[in-house]
């Protein structure tokens, strides 16, 4: 049983949760300690306890923290990687891509902590300094989902750590073991009493008392629109700064022009690795009429390729979906899909493997309209519709015909076409012949519209939210 990390000491709780393998039912990976409101409130006690010294630290001692956190996970990728793969269905190749990329943010930071400049500018009145600094925030809460169980928390925990703040953790019910292993390694990494906290548990439990905890200034959190709606009226009434990271219903273009083998391989990876399990997915395919046949007959060529398996074996290229009630959903969406008149014309059912697992074979719509609620609402699986339009203003028009404002991608070979995409897409993030999900971690990160509230996330951006700006006049 693997426990809390409140205030400096292995805790237990009040109660443990099983995480489940969704690719074997049957392979229960660890059973991991849950928290009460009681634990949290702790927590954040700890936090807020430690956060004057931690504020204060140098940044050598920060740097060094976090360069040891990258180096663990480094060192330890293939291991993380398959503990990784085997609770949240991602497959190896993916599940260690992560791992690393968490390493990665974990090196960034490191280095942003030695990087922190402020500014020296001379003030209208004579004689008197200005000076203009960031100061951390304090007790920053860390709210996670469970579709990428290592990078997400690296991304939020390496700033908020790096620039000062306290932290207490509250990662996804679905993934507490990747949570759990980089506490272990933040805690070795030797990071001080209370700076860091653990708290596994529910939303209703563990995440209400950080929203309702006068005691912590920032929130940072990814996850569904409905409880990131939730977060903020939370935030504001307390009014504390917070940043959301919510859905998307991410369009990906195709030209006539397009190079068709780019295009397949972008849709293809876009919408349906990780099981579509991203909020980058490209879940929307908006194809030109001269190319749409040709560019459908080789999606499903692709498709038929692909293995869907246990996340854990060999070769496979899609792993099952996390659990039963996100298949639920998945199934519900492809039924009403259909209703709606989208034609499916590759897969939608469930695929038998050797383990009793949430396999879906991907699913991929065609004839479907903007109209459609498959073409409106995030599903969060693997499943795509293509709609059908006649000219590039009517797939920009398209494209940005929604709710939510992630990532937009364009496949052409037209100079002129993509330079215009970049510009008119209603997204944070615009990627030209390469898939819409899939990004670097030193550059920002997040969207507009209903999919992204408040400073972006990763890169030297992240300091917009773990820090707040002071401006200082000094008559000497
Ligand atoms: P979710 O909203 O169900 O849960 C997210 C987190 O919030 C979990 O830790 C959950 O326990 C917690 N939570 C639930 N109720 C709460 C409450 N009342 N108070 C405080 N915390 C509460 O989302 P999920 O199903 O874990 O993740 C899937 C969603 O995340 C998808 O919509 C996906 O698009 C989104 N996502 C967005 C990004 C991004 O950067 N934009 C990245 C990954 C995932």
């Amino acid at each position: 049983m693997k426990q809390l990390y409140i205030g400096g000491a292995w805790t237990a709780g009040t109660s443990e949760r099983p995480n489940v393998n969704p690719s074997d039912l049957s392979d229960i990976i660890d059973t991991y300690a849950q928290a009460d409101a009681a634990m949290t409130e702790q927590a954040i006690s700890a936090a807020a306890a430690a956060f004057p010294s931690w504020s204060h630290s140098g940044p050598q001692q920060r740097y060094d923290i976090l360069q040891r956190v990258a180096d663990e996970i480094t060192a330890r990728a293939d291991e993380l990687g398959d503990l990784l793969a085997r609770e949240e269905g991602k497959t190896l190749p993916e599940a260690k891509g992560e791992v690393l990329r968490a390493a990665q943010i974990f090196r960034f930071f490191s280095g942003e902590a030695l990087r922190l400049t402020g500014e020296t500018v001379p003030s209208v009145r004579p004689g008197v300094g200005v000076e203009i600094t960031r100061e951390p925030m304090g007790v920053v809460g860390i709210i996670t989902p469970w579709n990428f169980p290592i990078a997400i928390p690296a991304w939020k925990i390496a700033p908020a750590l790096c620039y000062g703040n306290t932290v207490v953790f509250k990662p996804a019910d679905l993934v507490p073991g990747s949570a759990w292993a980089l506490a272990d390694i933040l805690v070795r990494a030797g990071v001080p009493e209370g700076v860091f906290n653990l708290v596994m548990g529910r939303g209703s439990v563990v995440g209400e008392t950080i929203l309702s905890d006068k005691r912590v200034a920032a929130v940072t959190f990814t996850g569904s629109v409905n409880t990131g709606k939730h977060v903020a009226a939370k935030c504001v009434e307390h009014m504390r700064k917070f940043q959301l990271e919510m859905g998307g219903k991410n369009p990906m273009v195709v030209l006539d022009d397009a190079d068709i083998s780019v295009a397949v391989d972008a849709c293809v990876n876009g919408a349906f690795f990780s099981t579509g399990q991203r909020c980058t997915a490209s879940s929307r395919l908006i194809v030109t009429d001269g190319i749409h046949d040709r560019f459908i007959d080789a999606v499903v060529a692709k498709l038929e390729s692909l293995k869907i398996g246990d996340a854990r074996a060999a070769g496979t290229h899609i792993g099952p979906v996390v659990d039963e009630s996100q298949l639920a959903v998945d199934e519900g969406y492809i039924a009403k899909a259909k209703d709606e008149g989208g034609k499916l014309v590759f897969g939608g059912g469930r695929v038998k493997c050797d383990t009793e697992g949430f396999y879906l074979a991907p699913a991929l719509f065609t004839e479907t309209t903007q109209e459609m609620t498959i073409n409106r609402e995030e599903v969060f699986g693997p499943v795509a519709s293509v709609v059908r339009v006649k000219d590039y203003e009517e797939a920009l028009f398209a494209a940005n015909d929604t709710a939510f404002g992630l990532s937009s991608g364009i496949c052409t070979t037209s100079l002129k076409y993509a330079t215009h995409f970049r510009r008119n897409a209603e997204a944070g993030m615009v990627m030209v012949n390469l898939p819409t999900a899939g990004v670097d971690y030193h550059v920002p990160f997040g969207g507009r519209k209903g999919s992204s509230f408040g400073p972006r996330e990763q890169g030297k951006y992240a300091a917009e939210f773990f820090t707040t700006v002071k401006t200082a006049y000094t008559l000497p």
